[in-house]
Order: C-alpha cells, then sequence, then structure tokens
C-alpha cells in the first residue's frame, strides 16, 4: 500500500500500551499519536490527514498555515503537502527565531517561509490569498495548529479508539490526560466523549463517569477554556446545547511553569524517567510538560488505585532539540 493511502482512507488506530515506570499509585497507560506513520506522526499528523480530504476536494494548488516555522503544525503540513505535489506557503511570526529541527525540516520541504510581525499576522494572511487568486491559482487555507472543525473531527476520531480499546479490553479509563495547546485535541476529545456516551445512553449501555484533563501548555485557564468549549459549540452544531456539559471541559493552568516553551530541571527529570523505564521519548514543550503536570495533579488530587491513559500527542523531532540543549555528558 502506498504512503498517500493513509490520507485517503484514515489513518489506523493508535496503540494503546501500559506503562511500566511507577508514576504514582495508579495503572498508567499511554496512547501513541506519536507513532501515526507520517513524519514523525503526531495530532498535527492525525489532524493533516483530515484537511488533506479537503484540500483534494476542492483542487487547491497551493497550501497555506499560519504557525511558527519550528512547530510540528508547520513541519507536517509543509511535507504532507510536498509530498501532494502542492506548493506550501508559511506565514510565521517573525517574534519567533528558534532554529530546530523542525526548522530545518521545514526548509528542507521546500515551503515559502514569510515573516511578519505578530500584529499583523491577519493582514498579512490576507493580503497572500488574494495575491495567490489574483495570480489565477487556488489556495487553501489551515488556521494555526490545525484549528477549525476538521481539526477537531480528527481529535474525536483519537477518542472513539479509546472508547473501542475500552470495549474490546474490557477496560476503563478513569482518566484521560493530555497536553493542551490551541485546544483542538481537548475539543476533539471531549466532543467524541459525548457523543459515545450519548450512543451508549441510547443503547441502555452503562455510562461510567470519566474525566478528561488539559493540561495547559501556554494559555491561562479562562482564555483556554473559552477556546476549548468554542470549538466544541462549532463541532457539535445543534447537539451542542442538548450534549455540552460545564463540567465536561476540565482545563487547568497550573503547570504552565511561566508560559509556552518553559519547563523545569523536574519536567527534564520525568522525560528521562519515561525514556529509560518505557522507551518513549517525549518533548519539553508539550507532552513530557504534560505528563509531568499530569504526575502533579494526581499526586495533589490524591488520585489511587484508578486506571489512567495519558495521550502521547507527538513532538519528537523537539526531543532532540532538547537533547542538543542537555549537551553531551
Ligand atoms: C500541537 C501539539 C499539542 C497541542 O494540541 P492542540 O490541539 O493544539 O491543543 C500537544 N502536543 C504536541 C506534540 C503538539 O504538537
Amino acid at each position: 500500500m502506498r504512503q498517500i493511502a493513509l490520507f485517503e482512507r484514515g489513518i489506523d488506530p493508535t496503540p494503546i500500551v501500559e506503562m511500566s515506570g511507577d508514576y504514582g499509585q495508579n495503572r498508567y497507560f499511554i496512547k501513541r499519536e506519536d507513532m501515526i506513520p507520517f513524519s514523525f506522526g503526531g495530532n498535527k499528523a492525525r489532524k493533516a490527514a483530515e484537511f488533506y480530504k479537503e484540500i483534494k476536494a476542492c483542487g487547491a494548488d497551493v497550501v497555506m498555515t499560519y504557525g511558527s516555522h519550528s512547530s510540528n503544525h508547520c513541519r507536517i503540513i509543509a511535507n504532507m503537502t510536498r509530498a501532494m505535489g502542492l506548493d506550501c506557503h508559511i506565514i510565521s511570526p517573525e517574534e519567533n527565531r528558534e532554529m530546530l529541527y523542525n526548522t530545518k525540516l521545514v526548509e528542507d520541504f521546500g515551503a515559502v517561509v514569510e515573516t511578519c510581525p505578530v500584529t499583523q499576522v491577519s493582514e498579512t494572511i490576507d493580503r497572500r490569498v488574494e495575491a495567490y487568486k489574483q495570480a489565477g491559482r487556488n489556495p487553501y487555507f489551515i488556521l494555526g495548529g490545525g484549528h477549525g472543525n476538521p481539526g477537531t473531527h480528527a481529535c474525536a476520531n483519537t477518542y472513539r479508539e479509546i472508547a473501542v480499546y475500552e470495549e474490546r479490553f474490557g477496560i476503563h479509563f478513569d482518566y484521560i490526560f493530555h497536553a493542551s495547546g490551541t485546544g483542538a485535541t481537548q475539543a476533539g476529545l471531549v466532543s467524541g466523549k459525548l457523543l459515545v456516551e450519548a450512543r451508549r445512553g441510547e443503547n441502555d449501555q452503562p455510562v461510567k463517569e470519566q474525566k478528561i484533563i488539559g493540561i495547559s501548555i501556554a494559555r491561562n485557564e479562562e482564555r483556554g477554556r473559552e477556546v476549548v468549549r468554542q470549538s466544541i459549540e462549532d463541532y457539535l452544531g445543534e447537539q451542542y446545547e442538548s450534549l455540552y456539559r460545564e463540567e465536561e471541559l476540565i482545563f487547568t493552568d497550573a503547570y504552565c511553569m511561566g508560559g509556552y516553551g518553559k519547563y523545569t530541571q523536574d519536567v527534564r527529570k520525568t522525560i528521562e524517567e519515561v525514556m529509560n523505564k518505557d522507551g518513549i521519548p517525549m518533548d519539553s514543550t508539550y507532552v513530557g510538560k504534560a505528563f509531568y503536570g499530569m504526575k502533579c495533579y494526581v499526586e495533589e488530587h490524591q488520585i489511587v488505585g484508578r486506571n489512567i491513559l495519558f495521550l502521547h500527542t507527538g513532538g519528537t523531532p523537539l526531543f532532540f532539540d532538547l537533547m542538543d540543549k542537555m549537551g553531551s555528558r
């Protein structure tokens, strides 16, 4: 089967495995979104697969997106676009100058990277889209981080995979933890849960309590929650009123550590521990930070004897940036 078939027919369910390290008095499982087999995987690859269908459907010849050129999102979009034989144009805030492995990859994929001050992003995008249209091109624009209904839908599928796993192996996850950034992942997981539970209710199947906890990697609680809630409303449409409940949305900024990209020595130690005991690489901006945040949350809330699922959302190239920063020992 050809690689591109991954996008045509949808991706296979990612593995869920029990972890062997001792991370607290619970059973810990991990869902490996980082193992989606395209461009180092991750939730951005899952979202990209949804955008692929839309790009094909509208016959676009240039794919545009917004984001830091060192982001996982821009890497995947630039890679996928190259594989499709289309042009890629990235609008990037000039405040971000970090040269990471993702930046190099984006360059290698031949994407055009246009930088502008963060205050001029929307005008720059509008101007550039217009210019392509004037030149007879057909641009397709993807919001930063793969935000929007296709991205939310992709992550609702992640939840469906979790529900199928629970049914198949007769296990119930009391908690699902994950790194929350632009909010599409959390919006998808929560929407997926509400839809699956509604279906179970209709079929008179029991619905057990389960908490999805988004660990913010940058945003404060107020803004973070509102963006996730809005995405859930956009995605569920008419079903929003009947399905959505405030208490389903748990978003904590208690482990932000001062904002995007910031982390502590404890995060670094946790990343080493997980790599040593489970052989799973984690980056310090998203996954390692959230995994450490989960450990703190579990301790603070005295959670014991439960089944906990952690969603590994990807970011593998950033793991190597972290190794570079740590230097050789
Ligand atoms: C983007 C990203 C996230 C956050 O996902 P959102 O859908 O933006 O909330 C988490 N982990 C990794 C590795 C990411 O690249």
